[in-house]
């Protein structure tokens, strides 16, 4: 009786191997990242895709989210399998962005970009921050009109695609703006801090709506902005 069972347990067993080695050449054109590597997932978009509008049009939000922004998680989860990238935390992934590939920098930075640029605007959202935020604007840059100047300036005079941002370097905000899919934690940034608000600049974030006319796009914008959720990450 015991042997009949383990030769069936053994039989039994050989059968699983045999499946798995059918299965493994298949399984085998993945690549996985390393145990306790970092990986990106991309956001639930927190609102559906008309509900900017008519600041920022439907379909430029399905293909922004759907096409875009799933392409830069897809392509850096891709690279941090392929180049074994080993970074535990968001954090540290970005602050080595100089030692990594120009695959794993864009796309992470595309990635993390996206899904900060989401979060940060809401329907019906503008108008002047109050508490905190609205404090810390003040006390930066003397006025919101002042900001308002300030940030449209970072957003209009990025040359090409990139990104402007309000940050929060040790408690001082700050304005600025990035090229590419770059961010203020990337440690090859020129502008530093944790960010709380971003614009995107890339043609593809406003042209089948404003076309050429990116200063009616920030100019829309500022109408979105979701000023909890700055506040929130100013802490
Ligand atoms: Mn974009």
């Amino acid at each position: 009786m015991e042997t009949i069972s383990r030769r069936k347990f053994v039989t039994d067993s050989m059968k699983v191997v045999a499946a798995t080695a059918m299965v493994a050449p298949l399984m085998n054109t993945e690549v996985y990242a390393a145990a306790g590597a970092f990986q990106f997932t991309q956001v639930a978009l927190p609102y559906d895709y008309k509900a900017l509008e008519p600041h920022i049009d439907a379909m430029t939000m399905e293909i922004h989210y759907t096409k875009h922004h799933a392409g830069y998680v897809k392509n850096v989860n891709a690279a941090i399998a392929a180049e074994k990238i080993s970074y535990s935390t968001e954090k540290d992934f970005f602050a080595n962005a100089s030692k990594l590939s120009s695959k794993a920098k864009n796309n992470s930075g595309g990635a993390w970009n996206h899904n900060f640029f989401w979060q940060v605007m809401k329907p019906n959202g503008g108008g002047a921050p109050s508490g905190k935020i609205a404090d810390a604007i003040n006390g930066s840059f003397g006025s919101f009109e002042k900001f308002k100047e300030e940030f449209t300036k970072a957003a209009m005079t990025r040359f090409g695609s990139g990104w402007a941002w309000l940050v929060n370097d040790n408690g001082k905000l700050k304005i600025g703006s990035t090229p590419n899919q770059d961010n203020p934690m990337m440690d090859i940034s020129e502008l530093k801090g944790t960010p709380l608000l971003g614009i995107d600049v890339w043609e593809h974030a406003y042209y089948l709506k404003y076309q050429n006319k990116r200063n009616e796009y920030v100019a829309h914008w500022f109408n979105l902005v979701n000023w909890d959720e700055a506040a929130k990450r100013l802490g």
